[in-house]
């Protein structure tokens, strides 16, 4: 299967397999497992914060970034279509007991007066304190959309200047790194808290590090605990970890290549609307009600032959490279989605 639903789908490879039976563990809880320690301070540097902390998810890192910032009944400033909004399950409003403002923003990207115009009236006893901004780089619903670094900026120091916190959902951070060149550790400057994803195109089968100011660790520690996200002899899979911050980072620029070759070859197929200029990244976003068949139909034709992506009940799709896919299968699966559209082989 040359399976494009998402970076979530690789598989370890036999490195980093090998990198996790012979990883030294120790107890994780009580600080003690090297190879936890080791990630926790590979990502400590690399996001020039003071420290952090490793987790069993992504979903883990924004429930407790919003966790640590906010007081149950303070607002929080979003993205619409940002993660913690779609996709965690009301995790911000019964772990942190957090309300939303949320903002429309052009492919995830949004302005400092959006911020300044989401919050009001800061102040006053009548509203919810905003005490969070989240931002999300690369936004995963833009389609992989990297923020200009002057926007990105802009919106954070308007938030502290407000008397907010600003979180990063760095899900796909080095994506965005590797796409636009700006280290880790500038995007981050930014910003109060900041996480990376280890189970998307970074390869890992599991976990995600958060970082910040060690205060901040230190209580993000206790809600690690609380949320049931402390391990043991977590080191086996913070050595995945490990491995592939040291060899899958800079290979992230061939998903970006086959992701621009992929929306290249759709563009191609008539029926599917598609702006291949738009992907800077891992993310292929386009919509398929041009085709003249159901999503039903596209997504079981696609599955028979061998590909997965989109989705058999919407047809905005998505599409996302990853390092289970080479240059080739991209190309296999633009030819078996142009049969399937086309009805054609
Ligand atoms: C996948 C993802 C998450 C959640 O990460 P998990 O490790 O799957 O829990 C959060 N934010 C974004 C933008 C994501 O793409």
């Amino acid at each position: 299967m040359i399976d494009l639903i998402s970076d979530t789908a690789t598989r370890p490879s036999p490195e980093m397999r090998r990198a996790m039976a012979e990883a030294p563990v120790g107890d994780e809880q009580l600080r003690e497992d090297p190879t936890v320690n080791r990630l926790q301070e590979m990502v400590a540097e690399l996001t020039g914060k003071e420290a952090a902390l490793f987790l069993p998810s992504g979903t883990m890192c924004n429930a407790i970034g919003i966790k640590v910032h906010t007081n149950p009944g303070d607002k929080i400033v979003l993205e619409r279509w940002a993660h913690p909004y779609t996709s965690e399950a009301g995790g911000p409003g019964l772990l942190a007991g957090v309300m939303t403002a949320l903002i429309e923003g052009e492919r995830g990207v949004f302005t400092p007066e959006q911020v300044e115009e989401a919050v009001q009236p800061q102040g006053g006893f009548h509203s919810a304190p905003a005490t969070l901004l989240c931002l999300e780089n690369t936004h995963n619903r833009g389609g992989g959309k990297v923020w200009p670094l002057e926007t990105f900026q802009a919106v954070a120091e308007t938030a502290h200047r407000l008397g907010m916190k600003v979180h990063l959902d760095g899900a796909r951070l080095l994506n965005a790194v590797v796409a636009s060149g700006i280290p880790a550790k500038v995007w981050s400057q930014y910003v109060d808290t900041v996480w990376i994803d280890l189970s998307k195109g970074l390869g890992c089968p599991i976990g995600a590090v958060l970082a910040g100011d060690r205060e901040t660790m230190d209580r993000a520690r206790r809600y690690k605990h609380m949320f049931g996200g402390a391990m043991r002899q977590a080191g086996i899979i913070a050595a995945a970890g490990v491995y592939a911050l040291e060899h899958n980072v800079e290979r992230l620029a061939e998903d970006h290549a086959n992701a621009k070759l992929l929306a290249a070859g759709l563009s191609e197929i008539p029926g599917i609307a598609i702006n291949p200029a738009e992907v800077e990244t891992n993310i292929v976003f386009f919509d398929v009600s041009g085709t003249g068949r159901s999503p039903q139909e596209l997504y079981h034709g696609l599955i028979e032959r061998g590909v997965r992506m989109g989705s058999p009940t919407a047809t905005r799709w998505r599409a996302v490279t990853h390092l289970d896919v080479s240059r080739a299968d991209i190309e296999r699966a633009v030819e078996v989605m142009e049969a399937v559209v086309t009805g054609r082989g």
